[in-house]
């Protein structure tokens, strides 16, 4: 037996018994006659004593050789410490060691393995064994791993069925470019790597499963913008004979269950908005509402005089922010700079100090009067105290600046509280949305997602008007998952790939297999798919995802501690008929 016991289990009531444990070394502290040796397992950490007055001298000088990350063994008796530790769950004893056994030496670690370290995100990546061996890395591991647990027992109980799909497939759409893999035994021909198994669960569907889902593994070939993973893991589900409104009830279902059992947190059905409210009032399609700071538009109310900055926008809009009237002039021209920078890239920005006296003061004082500014705070909902923040220009780009401006303006208030939870449906996205680059259409979702019956004679007239029966959950920001009722017939389908500029030959071509599919009998259909990552990362109160990824890539989509990607030989190449021009 290498263990009678964890390092996270002993306590007071054990005094008295000979145990077994065994572990690495957290750190050692040598008082020439006694050494104690804090041992680490994934279960905690038990304190060693080598005493030379109550064992031997021999066993003092053989803990002397022990170094940091050293696995050893220990054979002794629990004793009630001198000194006890509160901190600890196994703070009031410690071992009194008789046998030592060194299981495998190990090299001075390249950074501490400490609840705080010394290692920055590279170096840790690069051993990321070590990283693991950290509480926050183990802890998120253990956190993820319970929450697909959890998910799955969920799921299961809801009567879904957990079935794998392939990874060595053909492209499917999603909006990213494929990873391909070179087939060997089919020269100059290449699988893609699944970027979801979107095809593949609906025809799961057509397949008569009426109830599925998988935890699975998915691979975009994306540019990597902060905190995005060429590979990451989504809860993929899918349902027959659905409406959309059966989807979000069962998922709503499984995201407060998981709140519930994961966090304690119990919440109110999730508010509904439209995707259309959500850019008119947040600028965004995934809203935090943990805080308020709503949009109040004000081109009616500010177009009316001779500040031409406004006349000439097509979107003059405002937010309230609480308490902002606090602010020295320095913190508002820091704010001004902020929303200038690049990667915000707003021209300027109007404020308006709401006074305690109910007075106003601005910053287009020469163009407005009391009254107009009157007119804004109540349109922004600001109050006596408050700052408000007002932004101008192409609608689009304004709603995407002033929404980052809520977002940091909220995160500086402290109003982003990783242990309150938020969650939302947004509903009615639009079906199409328009490429400038390639001068098409492309799918918002996917090019099997179901435009509203309702809107279903737009398609001809008006196709950017067209809505779909898409949605997504949104949590505290984020959009966590995302799915749609899908289309069935083949005649619809036929026609959504025309709209996106398919020919039917190569509909037939890459989807040809879908199309048959439902000439047999395919039901109505529909799902969603979560990131787990994410997910996983918000649920622990966190935002960054990659701390919940055993092993993830860098910004450049590499593996530093495998060093992958890599090249191969040539012998490899010659067997896929692959030539390199580099
Ligand atoms: N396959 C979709 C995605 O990855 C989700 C879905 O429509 O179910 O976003």
């Amino acid at each position: 037996m290498y263990r009678t016991h964890s390092n996270g289990e002993l306590r007071i009531e054990n005094v008295g018994q000979e145990v077994i444990l065994a572990g690495w070394v957290q750190k050692t502290r040598d008082k020439g006659f006694m050494i104690w040796v804090d041992l680490r397992d994934r279960y905690g950490i038990t304190q060693l004593i080598f005493d030379a007055d109550r064992t031997s001298k021999k066993m003092v000088e053989e803990a002397k050789t022990l170094g940091r990350e050293f696995v050893i063994q220990v054979k002794g008796e629990v004793i009630e410490r001198v000194s006890k530790n509160k901190n600890i769950p196994t703070g009031e004893i410690e071992i009194l060691v008789k046998e030592l056994t060194i299981l495998n030496k190990s090299l001075v670690p390249p950074f501490t393995i400490e609840d705080e370290t010394d290692g920055g995100d590279e170096l840790r990546m690069k051993y990321r064994y070590l990283d693991i061996r950290r509480n926050p890395v183990k802890n998120n591991l253990i956190f993820r791993s319970k929450v697909a647990i959890e998910t799955r027992k969920y799921l299961s109980d809801q009567g879904f069925i957990e079935v794998e799909t392939p990874v060595l497939i053909k492209s499917t759409p999603e909006g990213a470019r494929d990873f391909v893999v070179p087939s060997r035994m089919n020269e100059g021909q290449f699988y893609a790597l699944p970027q979801s198994p979107q095809t593949f669960k609906q025809l799961l569907m057509v397949g008569g499963l009426d109830k599925y889902f998988q935890i699975v593994k998915c691979f975009r070939d994306e540019d990597l913008r902060a905190d995005r993973q060429p590979e990451f893991t989504q809860i993929d589900c899918e349902m027959a004979f659905v409406e959309q409104e059966d989807i979000l009830n069962t998922f709503e279902g499984l995201t407060r269950y998981l709140l519930k059992e994961i966090n304690g947190v119990e919440v109110e059905k999730f508010p509904r908005i439209t995707y259309e409210y959500a850019m008119k009032t947040y600028g965004n399609d995934k809203p935090d509402i943990r805080f308020d700071m709503k949009f109040g538009e004000l081109n009616d109310i500010t177009q009316h005089k001779d500040f031409s900055v406004f006349n000439n926008a097509e979107l003059v809009v405002g937010i309230a922010v609480p308490g902002g009237n606090a602010y020295t002039r320095k913190e508002i021209d820091n704010l001004i700079e902020w929303i200038k920078r690049p990667q915000v890239g707003a021209l300027g920005m109007v404020y308006v100090r709401c006074n305690d006296d109910g007075t106003y003061k601005s910053s287009v004082d020469k163009f407005y009067t009391e009254d107009d500014l009157a007119k804004w705070a109540e349109k922004t909902g600001a109050k006596a105290g408050d700052l408000i923040c007002i932004l101008s220009g192409n609608t689009d780009k304004v709603r995407t600046q002033l929404s980052a401006l809520r977002m940091e303006l909220a995160t500086r208030l402290g109003l982003r509280k990783p242990n309150e939870f938020a969650p939302l449906w947004v509903l009615d996205f639009p079906l199409l949305e328009w490429d400038e680059e390639t001068n098409r259409y492309h799918a918002m979702h996917h090019p099997f997602t179901s435009p509203k019956p309702e809107d279903m004679h737009l398609l001809d007239t008006d196709p950017g008007k067209v809505r779909a029966n898409a949605y997504d959950m949104v949590l505290n920001g984020n959009e966590i998952g995302g799915g749609s009722i899908r289309i069935h017939d083949k005649k619809t389908q036929a026609r959504m790939f025309d709209l996106l500029g398919f020919t039917p030959e190569q509909a037939k071509e890459q989807f040809g297999f879908l199309m048959n599919a439902f000439e047999y009998g395919a039901p109505p259909h529909g799902g969603l798919a979560f990131g787990l990552d994410r997910l996983v990362a918000i649920l622990g109160g966190q935002e960054t995802i990659r701390d919940f990824i055993a092993f993830p890539k860098n910004n450049s989509g590499r593996d530093v501690m495998i060093d992958a990607p890599s090249k191969i030989d040539d012998a490899q190449l010659k067997e896929l008929c692959l030539k390199l021009d580099l």
